[in-house]
């Protein structure tokens, strides 16, 4: 009798532990917590000069369309002419009508959060104006969306319900946390208690939608990056058990992106194939139906999903994205990473690392804003490329001069819209600074702040109530020292962990420190004024990527030889607003040399190289991939 009595205990205990919720190792902070400084806010006040702040003048017709108001779509609405060609899309006609609401929803939280981090005043009096006006098109019900009353929650095809309202409910909870306006987030609570109204939990199914194409279906399911926002703020779990829901929804219906299905996660033969942008932005939804879970099913699906991803990026960081995956490996020449990519997978691993605390996805964050992101912005105009590849011979529109049998690809070049490809990935572009810099401090506890992403900002935050202020003050990446200046109305006691890049091989410091799980912690009093003096050594690493070719790094930063190139004026947008191509002046490549010696510089590193064409030894100076537009990366 004791001995069932303790097995059914054992087993209730073991019951109990099954059923607990995995611990989150960090919490994120409010948005506008922390702001950059230093050449980052020059980079972003550039953009806000540039065509971040001005895309509303440089393809009016999309961001002026009432789509969320008096243009909202109904039964026999037409498809919109966007500007763009549309010789072979796959995808059809359907996601046409909703593309206006990702590209104004995406543009707009993209440009409040910068203004408000660069603390633009006439910009945020227009972030405001905004934010009003679509606050005043909530029906009474509470909703807030692009389709009349009788299509709304009812589709059995391709749409865009929630992609529509995932998009633009992020800016608007940005836009609360920064103002601390509670009409905005009672206006974003009443709108998302709409949506869990007309889509049940558990009895409705809100991502059946036939079986063709739904690619505007499958973006919606990032809604749960607004639930996962939601139970941020109120701590109600409802939010995340209804993400979880919908993770569920999605794996169990016809999906055109369906990478991150369960069943496909699970099943060992399966290669991702999807759209790239719904593989990188789903990953999101996959950690917070885990963290929702009371299993441990979804940890080992996280994990397997993980590792694909990892076969998919190149090593600028770059994910697949041009634009299906389609079962393919990474590769520095023959494989681009859309823009859009860029951002998403990079607010992927933000939330990841915030979870899971792990240092190592903190380099996964930087390397792709400072290798892959930088290297698709253009270093000399306000435009980014679309696709963009590591080993970039020419950007004439095509691949590295790549044909493709079914269409006419242009994306292969510098724009401040890409207006005849998608405007999807300007707006993203102006989202990822303000991302990247958000993620920056997380905190650990109420007495600890991680250092989680290195650049310089500043953190404002508090140990218990007591106003505390972090300045990081860095040249970094170009430089690896950091002077954290901290502020305080009154001498306290707290811990500051900094995360240690794998690649650092000296800390010098005259702090008293100790690692713990590559994290550098510092645990003492600090003055009203006082200063953290912090530096890293490294040295120049030569790697081999996944075909065998050589590429040099140095810290974070990913070297590139770069090429001359003649600059072609495309169309003109707006006054200076201009696409750009590049045509090479040589085709000369390089070739590793073997035992050759190599050194760092003033921000170059000096080698030499074989000239393929000439047989002959050349010295070299690389450039961080960041600066450069057309390049060779691997050797
Ligand atoms: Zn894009």
């Amino acid at each position: 009798m004791k001995l069932i009595q303790s097995l059914v205990l054992l087993l209730m205990s073991t019951i109990t532990l099954a059923q607990t919720k995995p611990v989150e190792k960090f919490q994120s902070l409010p948005f506008g917590a922390i702001k950059p400084r230093g050449w980052l806010k020059e980079q972003m006040q550039k953009d806000v000069d540039g065509f971040v702040g001005n895309l509303d003048l440089i393809v009016p017709d999309l961001i002026n369309d009432p789509i969320y108001s008096t243009g909202r779509l109904q039964k026999h609405s037409k498809v919109k002419d966007l500007g763009n060609h549309k010789e072979g899309d796959v995808a059809g006609d359907e996601q046409y009508k909703w593309w206006n609401s990702e590209t104004q929803s995406n543009w707009w939280d993209g440009y409040l959060r910068n203004v408000f981090l660069l603390e633009d005043k006439k910009g945020i009096e227009k972030a405001k104006k905004y934010v009003e006006n679509i606050l005043a098109t909530q029906d009474e019900d509470g909703y807030i969306g692009i389709y009349d009353k009788e299509l709304r929650y009812n589709f059995s095809s391709e749409n865009g319900e929630l992609w529509s309202k995932a998009s633009l409910y992020r800016g608007l909870l940005a836009y609360y946390e920064y103002t601390k306006d509670e009409n905005v987030f009672t206006a974003v609570k009443r709108a998302v208690e709409n949506v869990m109204e007309n889509y049940p939990f558990y009895a409705s199914s809100p991502f059946y939608s036939g079986t063709s194409f739904n690619g505007g279906v499958s973006h919606g399911l990032t809604f749960t990056d607004v639930l996962e926002r939601m139970y941020f703020h109120t701590k109600d779990e409802k939010y995340r058990d209804y993400a979880l829901f919908l993770y569920k929804d999605f794996s169990n219906t016809y999906q055109s992106e369906a990478d991150v299905q369960l069943k496909n996660i699970l099943d060992p033969g399966y290669k991702l194939k999807s759209h790239g942008v719904h593989t990188f932005e789903h990953i999101r939804t996959l950690i917070i139906a885990k963290y929702a879970a009371e299993n441990s099913e979804l940890t080992n699906a996280l994990d397997i999903y993980l590792e694909r991803i990892k076969n998919a990026t190149t090593i600028s960081g770059g994910a697949i994205g041009d634009e299906w995956i389609a079962e393919r490996n990474a590769d520095a020449t023959h494989i681009g990473y859309e823009y859009c990519s860029l951002q998403e997978l990079m607010d992927s691993y933000s939330l990841l690392f915030q979870k899971t605390g792990k240092a190592k996805i903190g380099d996964d964050i930087e390397n792709i804003f400072y290798n892959a992101a930088q290297g698709s912005r253009n270093p000399n105009h306000s435009c980014i490329a679309y696709l963009k590849t590591d080993n970039s011979f020419e950007m004439l529109g095509t691949k590295n001069g790549e044909t493709e049998p079914d269409r006419k690809q242009t994306r292969y070049k510098y724009s401040p819209a890409h207006q005849d490809v998608a405007v999807c990935c300007n707006p993203n572009a102006g989202r990822i600074s303000p991302y990247f810099v958000q993620n920056s401090w997380m905190k650990e506890n109420e007495t600890t702040f991680v250092a989680a992403l290195l650049m310089p900002n500043v953190l404002e935050s508090s140990v218990n109530g007591n106003i505390v202020i972090i300045e990081n003050i860095t040249e970094y990446p170009n430089q690896k020292e950091f002077k954290f200046k901290i502020t305080q109305s009154k001498p306290s006691g707290f811990t500051l962990k900094i995360r240690k890049p794998t690649w650092v091989k000296k800390i010098k410091t005259n702090e008293v420190y100790r690692i713990e799980n590559d994290f550098i912690v510092i645990e003492r009093t600090f003055f009203t004024s006082d200063v953290i003096n912090l530096s890293f050594e490294t040295e120049i690493q030569v790697k081999k990527d996944n075909i065998g070719s050589h590429y040099f790094t140095y810290g974070v930063l990913l070297f590139a030889l770069p090429i001359k190139a003649k600059e072609i004026v495309g169309k003109i947008y707006y006054t200076k607003f201009t696409d750009f191509t590049y045509e090479p002046f040589l085709k000369t490549r390089y070739l590793f040399k073997n035992n050759e010696k190599f050194r760092y510089k003033n921000g170059f590193i000096k080698t030499k190289l074989i000239n393929q064409n000439t047989n002959k030894i050349e010295k070299v100076e690389l450039i961080p991939i960041g600066k450069t537009i057309l390049r060779q990366t691997t050797f």
